[in-house]
């Protein structure tokens, strides 16, 4: 049975990692940061067709790197590929300070309209920006969305679903315990997975690997089957992703 890591950054495993990954039947979504993370999750999806969908976005942290002309390069690399994922961008109120927050709009902007033209899905950063970047996306009629690693408002979450967009859980949420309501709180319907790997959240390298023991610990808190959960997250990422 496969799975779907939904946002990951799979340029920055080795290659005995990204086999061993395969080999259990896992599919990743590829995001990209700036032009070399792009560059090279093409190339993946190149090399490994079956189980790399790779999601070309700039991401916002890029602008305190001082990469921000890149925000234009990707763009356009991402046009010229026709991607079908776009992704990782959004907009970041926790993390980059507010002199940013207008650049950090207008680039996000400009990737809303790109996802609209390829009628592709956005896969969002967004802490402390959730109920903006909903705004964005309602008014810009974007049809397919996911909100990357979501820690928002409980409250903030039928809003999210009643606009058809989903909520990816992060294998993180297994220590997060501050946030694990959020799995109880959104349904099944409009869950994906995903690691974020290989991000250090407090000393621990996030892996698509860790999915399957994920899985366990949703499957008690939802009291749902586990093959349930990876049917029905499957079948979600494909939906998000206009495979079939
Ligand atoms: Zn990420």
């Amino acid at each position: 049975m496969e799975i779907y890591d939904m946002h990951c950054h799979l340029n920055e495993f080795e290659k005995n990692e990204l086999e061993e990954i395969f080999k259990n039947n896992i599919k990743v979504v590829a995001v990209s940061e700036d032009t070399k993370s792009l560059n090279k999750i093409i190339e993946l999806s190149n090399i490994y067709p079956k189980n790399v969908i790779p999601c070309g976005g700039f991401h916002p942290w890029m602008i305190k790197e001082g990469k921000i002309d890149e925000a234009k390069t990707v763009l356009k690399i991402v046009q010229k590929n026709g991607l079908k994922c776009i992704g990782e961008v959004g907009i970041d109120k926790r993390f980059l300070s507010e002199d940013t927050y207008k650049i950090q709009e207008e680039i996000f902007l400009s990737y809303v309209n790109l996802a609209k033209e390829l009628n592709s899905m956005i896969n969002i950063h967004s802490p402390n920006a959730w109920s903006e970047v909903l705004s964005i996306l309602k008014n810009k009629e974007i049809e397919r969305a996911m909100f990357h690693w979501y820690t928002g408002p409980l409250n903030l979450i039928n809003q999210i679903i009643s606009q058809g967009y989903v909520i990816s859980l992060n294998v993180a949420l297994m220590i997060q315990t501050k946030h694990q309501k959020i799995i109880d709180e959104t349904p099944l319907s409009n869950v994906v997975l995903e690691s974020d790997g290989p991000y250090n959240y407090h000393g621990i390298r996030l892996s698509p690997l860790m999915l399957y023991k994920f899985v366990d610990f949703i499957s008690d808190i939802k009291k749902v089957e586990r093959d349930n959960i990876i049917l029905t997250t499957s079948k979600n990422a494909k939906k998000l992703l206009n495979l079939r």
